[in-house]
């Protein structure tokens, strides 16, 4: 019957709209996030296993609403991906990293390194390189210090756009890291093509480390992969011991997870600093 059907897709629209709704208000609360400078960053260290100590962290975004309740970037980053949002909440993490850089290599961390999540609508704007320029230039930061963490899905969507945007970054001085890997595409091609200078496990897979016999051989085999390849291996998620023991005895180069430090604000890595400091 003509008029069942109908009330069906008027039924299944209604449900949508109300998705679409709910997504509205949402874009328009992280607007207001944004002006009202609601967002904040935390960073996790990057261990490097060669030498022992942390040599880099990860930049991790957050939401404190005016409420007081924090909210993790898993519930408003997709949805912020969904419009030129993305693209303001990404120029602003950023400039913070730039703001707080300089007070990490004043604080006994000079070499350090910040890795940064770029999202795919910002990495398809042919003025990222000369806006990322004008950023660390203007706080006299050399691009080196900064790295951008990119998914293969990021990449993939547009590889015609995204690849002489990431070779004009290089030649600019930024690193770039290859996110999530074993999680996308995956292309051995892609990774011989792309100008990156490492790979970050997904810590999916270190969840089966060490019970879980295939997920040990896929780390034993991205570590060797990347390392044939002369890339560095960062391992995501460790946990136990058990893991950090496996991830050296395969050579794996750097580490990352709450067994070596969960994300903090600046505040108490610029305190752990000070009292590590020779007296
Ligand atoms: P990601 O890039 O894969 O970041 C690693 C996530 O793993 C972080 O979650 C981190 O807190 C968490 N993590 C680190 N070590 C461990 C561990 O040992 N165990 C467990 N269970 N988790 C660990 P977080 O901070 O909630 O971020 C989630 C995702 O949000 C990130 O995943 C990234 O895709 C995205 N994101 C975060 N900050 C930004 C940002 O500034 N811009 C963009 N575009 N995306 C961001
Ligand atoms: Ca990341
Ligand atoms: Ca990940
Ligand atoms: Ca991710």
């Amino acid at each position: 019957n003509g008029r069942n059907l109908v009330s069906y897709f008027c039924h299944e629209s209604d449900t949508q709209q109300r998705v679409v709704a709910a997504q509205l208000l949402m874009l328009s609360a992280l607007q207001d996030a944004l002006q009202r400078n609601e967002f904040f960053l935390e960073y996790q260290p990057i261990r490097d296993l060669r030498h022992e100590r942390t040599v880099a962290l990860e930049a991790l975004i957050r939401w404190r609403k005016a409420d007081g309740t924090v909210v993790p970037p898993d519930q408003f980053i997709p949805v912020a991906e969904q419009s030129r949002l993305i693209v303001f909440i990404g120029r602003w993490v950023i400039e913070q990293v730039c703001r707080d850089l300089p007070r990490l290599q004043a604080a006994g961390m000079p070499d350090i390194q910040v890795h940064v999540n770029m999202a795919a609508p910002e990495f398809l704007d042919d003025d990222l390189p000369r806006e990322l320029m004008a950023i660390v230039g203007a706080a006299g930061i050399a691009p080196s210090r900064i790295c951008l963490e990119l998914t293969e899905g990021v990449i993939m969507r547009r590889i015609d756009k995204t690849l002489p945007i990431m070779r004009e970054l290089v030649r600019l001085g930024f690193e770039i890291s290859l996110d999530d890997f074993g999680m996308g595409y995956s292309s051995l091609s892609l990774l011989k093509t792309l100008p990156i200078s490492s790979i970050k496990i997904d810590r999916v897979f270190l969840q089966g480390v060490p019970h879980d016999r295939d997920d040990c051989a896929i780390v034993r085999t991205i570590i060797d992969l990347g390392l044939n390849m002369r890339l560095r291996v960062i391992a995501e998620g460790v946990e136990s011991a058990t893991q950090l023991g496996f991830l050296r005895q395969f050579d794996c180069t750097q580490v990352q997870g709450y067994l070596s430090g969960r994300p903090v604000v600046l505040a108490s890595l610029l305190a752990a600093a000070q009292e590590n400091r020779p007296k």
